[in-house]
């Protein structure tokens, strides 16, 4: 086989592009091709996400596809690169990082910026191979699909392609490309880059750029002086505080909240060593990497804020007035508890706000950890247990069983719950029966290290509705293994 992509031919499998970052210039990224990988074949599609981008699902069992999506051979019409950006790292300034396996092939008519994730070196890979293993693109695919059907803004996936092609981590696994797709691929550290390097007409032109395709609203605001700039960065915190609140509410943790992996969309991006909690541990690390245990799950909203304040720091010379930047911070400090009590009260079936609610929830929040109960298992049981008035199922997920008593006597008593059907049908609808969790992934790996993948088939089918009762299925809406508390998920993909 010839492994090298031929310029000549390419690809058509209906897409049109536009170059919409493309068009910012040079300064924004380097032009380059994949770089091929032998055999490819077929993990797994989503339909959705190809209807999503405007593609005909059917193109996602052909041979074009499996090559253009393996970064074999070209799209018609792509212009693929890999952009330049900088960032924190673990709270200290990294310098210029980038694309280092990422490559963006251009946004579709319907405007979603496609990557090919694993496709080969960029100028920006230092030291690493620009390859992703099977294992954890089957990871980044899952959860992307997971975290869509959880309602949480998040890149999409559209399809893995995996090859025998060797790459080497602690021990020699096989490659493997994510076809990535979200609106936009931009992250803090893009701003901070051009920041960092006095580069201000670049910093401008990038600003610009997002507020005049994502935010243009913030132009012609009246709040903040007018300052479009100031009013980015305020919408930037508001849509990020959302995030956060949505991630402690389902109980995912990221696991790198280095400023590199924040969009400045406010989505989900860049799957590593993410976790689902299993048992309601606050202070769990799920990143193996992350001896300090930043960012660890209850330290999530902090770090986002200080993230933020990262984003501030760049795009000071275009705020230019160090007030506005403190005021458009400060909606994050509102947003975020706000959207958290809106997430809890709904999980709790609450219709409506009442004052009492915090120390409900924060009540409920402690018992969780001190008796160490499994989050999830213990959201979707009281979902039903409002629905069919029986407790005790729920009862018998915690060792002090007294103090879960004095809870729900106080939860119980609520007026709102009156109407147990309407608060039952809120909370099956907020509360999933089904996530992510560690031991689901690592099973469906282990099968399709094998050449099998109906496990994964499996579990994306069941995560692509979480709050369906998927019957037959309860397997995968049960307690964790012992084994699953093993696991370890470090930095290496
Ligand atoms: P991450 O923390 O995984 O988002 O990656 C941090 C930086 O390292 C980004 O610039 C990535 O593009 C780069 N990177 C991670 N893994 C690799 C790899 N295998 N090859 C090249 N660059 C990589
Ligand atoms: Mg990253």
């Amino acid at each position: 086989m010839n492994l090298s992509v031929d310029s000549d031919t390419s690809a058509d499998i209906g897409l049109a592009w536009n170059h919409g970052f493309a068009a910012l210039g040079p300064d924004f990224y380097t032009e380059l091709r994949p770089t091929p990988l032998p055999s490819p074949h077929w993990v797994g599609t989503s339909a959705d996400v190809a209807r999503l981008i405007g593609l005909d699902p059917a193109e996602l069992q052909r041979d074009e596809a499996l090559q253009a999506f393996t970064g074999n051979t070209l799209l018609t019409g792509s212009r693929p690169l890999a952009s330049v950006y900088s960032g924190h790292q673990f709270g200290v300034w990294a310098g210029q990082l980038g694309d280092g396996r990422a490559i963006l092939l251009g946004e579709t008519a319907s405007g979603y910026e496609v990557q090919l994730k694993g496709a080969g070196r960029t100028p920006y890979s230092r030291m690493g191979d620009g390859r992703a293993v099977l294992r954890s693109s089957i990871r980044e695919f899952l959860c992307s699909e997971a975290m869509h059907g959880l309602g949480i803004p998040t890149s999409r996936a559209l399809c893995i392609t995996g090859s025998p092609g060797p790459v080497r981590r602690e021990e020699v696994e096989t490659a493997a490309v994510v076809t990535r797709v979200a609106p936009s691929f931009v992250r803090f550290g893009h701003f901070e880059h051009f920041a960092a390097n006095g580069l201000e007409a670049q910093l401008k032109q990038l600003a610009d750029y997002v507020i005049d395709r994502y935010y243009p609203e913030c132009r012609g605001t009246t709040e903040l002086d007018g300052n479009a700039y100031a009013a980015l960065l305020q919408a930037v915190s508001e849509r990020t505080a959302r995030l956060m609140a949505q991630w402690q509410a389902v109980g995912f943790c990221h696991g790198v909240m280095n400023t590199d992996n924040m969009s400045i969309l406010g989505l989900t991006i860049d799957y590593g060593p993410f976790q689902f909690l299993d048992a309601f541990i606050p202070g769990h690390i799920c990143n193996h990497s992350d001896t300090q245990g930043r960012y660890a799950y209850n330290r999530q909203p902090n770090v986002a804020y200080w993230n933020m304040f990262c984003l501030a720091q760049a795009l000071m010379p275009l705020i230019g007035d160090e007030e506005l930047a403190r005021a458009a911070l400060e909606s994050y400090k509102a947003v975020f508890p706000q959207e958290f009590m809106a997430r809890m009260r709904a999980k709790l079936g609450l219709a409506s706000p009442r004052e009492q609610d915090g120390e409900l929830i924060d009540a409920i929040l402690l018992l969780l950890a001190r008796n160490g109960v499994d989050y999830t298992i213990f959201w979707r049981r009281l979902s039903h247990a409002v629905g069919n008035s029986d407790f005790e199922p729920v009862r018998d997920l915690f060792a002090d069983r007294e103090a879960f008593d004095a809870w729900l006597l106080s939860y119980s008593e609520l007026p709102v719950l009156d109407n147990q059907a309407l608060a039952a049908n809120l909370m099956l609808k907020t509360n999933p029966k089904f996530v992510l969790r560690n031991h689901l992934g690592e099973q469906a790996i282990r099968a399709a290290k094998l050449g099998d993948f109906s496990e994964f088939q499996t579990l994306q089918r069941l995560l692509e509705r979480p709050f369906d009762e998927h019957p037959g299925h309860d397997a995968y809406a049960a307690f964790p293994p012992d084994w699953a508390s093993s696991i370890e998920i470090s930095c290496s993909s």
